[in-house]
């Protein structure tokens, strides 16, 4: 994820250092460098117009342009308004992890469209919190739409090595969540992680399923799972499932492919939710935390 913008902007900042010192009309001219080079990784504009505004404003200060080194100076602007706009800043750049800061067990909602990567992801979650935070973790699929939702999870759980809720036939999403809370109570699980079912495509049906889901089991974490290589469509579903279930965080998936980041970069602004997690590949153990900070460093590295 982000080569190609990587490499335009380090273009643009390749070319600002040459010139040594610096005009505010060069400052300028490598702002619509950076805006274009934005806009092709797939930003959303209104991110793209505030990060830019936020440059400027700061970097045709005199201080910044009469300092010794004014071209490292305004790579650090950006690079401070990358970090925020992937939502740290404020001397908050600290991962965001999973919060599971509540009386056990605690439930977890994962929710997204089919193919999202939703599944691999309770099971990549459920591999880290066994691993390495010692918690107990029960798995359930709420999942009745495709038939075979439901075995997936159950094996990827023999994988992971943690428990799967048995399958019952023929209940409804809301009987399974409860006999999974149950199950939870009574064998001392430490978390649940809830898999709900995913559609192609946002439609009522699903919006209307998950948030019932939600308000019955009212989970501690409520994550969204989004493909990364699906840009503007993955901001689009998120700000979907923020206005109609609510959300606590954004798991992006994927980042292991060629996407343009754009979606990564305007989810914060668009969502108002965190991403706290990626994903980083198909293997188990492909989970990473998200920093705003190291991400921007990717970026501009
Ligand atoms: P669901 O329908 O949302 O539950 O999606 P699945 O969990 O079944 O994932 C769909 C496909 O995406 C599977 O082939 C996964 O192995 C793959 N997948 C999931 N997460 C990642 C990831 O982070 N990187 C890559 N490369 N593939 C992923």
């Amino acid at each position: 994820m982000f080569e190609a913008l990587s490499s335009k902007l380090n273009g643009v900042f390749d070319r600002l250092r040459r010139r040594g010192a610096l005009s505010e009309a060069d400052v300028n001219e490598a702002l619509r460098e950076v805006r274009v080079a934005l806009l092709e990784a797939d930003v959303a504009l209104p991110v793209v117009k505030d990060l830019t505004a936020k440059v400027r404003e700061r970097a045709v200060g005199v201080e910044v342009l009469k300092s010794v080194s004014p071209a490292q100076q305004v790579i650090k602007i950006v690079n401070d308004a990358l970090v925020e706009a992937l939502g740290g800043g404020e001397g908050d750049t600290g991962a965001r992890g999973l919060d599971l800061n509540a009386p056990s067990p605690v439930p977890i909602l994962m929710v997204g469209l089919q193919g999202s990567g939703k599944t691999t992801t309770s099971g990549k979650i459920a591999l880290r919190l066994k691993n390495r935070d010692k918690k107990k973790v029960l798995l359930a699929s709420l999942d009745v739409h495709r038939p075979a939702a439901q075995l997936q999870l159950e094996t990827l759980a023999r994988q992971v090595g943690v428990a799967s809720l048995p399958i019952v036939a023929g209940e409804t999403p809301l009987q399974i969540a409860a006999r999974a809370m149950d199950l939870g109570r009574r064998e001392l699980f430490d978390v649940v992680v809830l898999d709900t079912a995913g559609r192609l495509a946002i439609d009522e049906a699903l919006m209307d399923e998950v948030a019932q889901v939600k308000a019955a089991t009212r989970p501690h974490e409520t994550l969204l799972v989004v493909d990364a290589m699906t840009g503007q469509d993955a901001v689009n579903t998120a700000r979907a499932f923020q206005d109609k279930v609510g959300v606590s965080g954004i798991v992006m998936t994927r980042i292991d492919g060629d996407a343009r980041g754009g979606a990564a970069l305007s989810m914060r602004a668009v969502t108002g939710a965190p991403i706290k997690l990626l994903g980083a590949g198909e293997k188990l153990d492909a989970l990473e935390d998200f920093h705003p900070d190291r991400i921007a460093g990717r970026i501009l590295g």
